[in-house]
């Protein structure tokens, strides 16, 4: 199993309808240690990314992505803009020439997308940022590859590990963005961006299942 450019334009399509369904609560959570704006700004970013899509429907997968991350930093206003920009941009480079994705292609974006944003965003794991979903959702799809687990299998761990992950941000103290302005104030709530990305691979992962 793998994944051509239209299971990866049927998953930023359905990406933006995810979004914009949960917007309301991604700003609840933000409103809490942030400015109440992530759904809005997520909403916003994917809308304007379906539009770009829809016309592309013979792109090629890294084209696709390129798009997307482009179309992200120049919508979106907030950290999140630039930080998921740069995520699908660096997806974008590792998939280069690519025309289906196996799982170590798939493991591979996400772990160029990761460090991108590691890098723009000065971050670590434990700072309480989207993060600290992607990193472990990575690790504990590796642990899925090097177990033969397919493709399905291997998004189903990420989807899980994320959403651990995402709950492990409860208890965390933010030390970057604007979470980190609250300090010790900001444990007990969960980190909007980390719930994000768990979204968009819980919506691959659907993706994959129902093709
Ligand atoms: P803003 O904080 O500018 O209002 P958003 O509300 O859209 O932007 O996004 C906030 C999310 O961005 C946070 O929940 C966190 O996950 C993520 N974030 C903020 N700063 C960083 C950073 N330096 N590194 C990684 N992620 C970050
Ligand atoms: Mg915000």
């Amino acid at each position: 199993m793998s994944l051509s450019n239209t299971d990866i334009l049927r998953w930023l399509q359905r990406s933006a309808q995810v979004l914009h369904e949960n917007s309301a609560y991604l700003t609840q959570l933000d409103s809490a240690i942030g400015d109440a704006d992530h759904g809005i700004n997520m909403d916003r970013g994917f809308t304007a990314v379906t539009t770009k899509l829809a016309s592309m429907a013979n792109a090629d997968i890294s084209t696709l992505l390129k798009t997307t991350g482009t179309t992200l930093v120049s919508t979106v206003g907030g950290a999140s803009g630039p930080l998921y920009g740069t995520a699908f941009l660096r997806a974008s480079i590792a998939t280069d020439n690519k025309q289906e994705l196996e799982s170590a292609d798939v493991l591979a974006m996400f772990n160029a997308a990761l460090e991108g944003i590691k890098t723009r965003g000065k971050a670590q794991t434990g700072e309480k940022t989207m993060i600290d979903a992607l990193a472990p959702a990575i690790e504990a799809g590796q642990r899925a590859q090097a177990d033969d687990a397919d493709l399905s299998e291997v998004l189903r761990s990420m989807v899980s590990a994320a959403e651990k992950g995402m709950k492990r941000t409860i208890e965390m103290t933010a030390t970057k963005g604007r979470a980190s302005y609250l300090g010790d104030r900001s444990v007990g709530h969960q980190d909007p961006g980390a719930t994000s990305s768990w979204l968009l691979l819980k919506t691959l992962a659907e993706t994959v299942a129902g093709s």
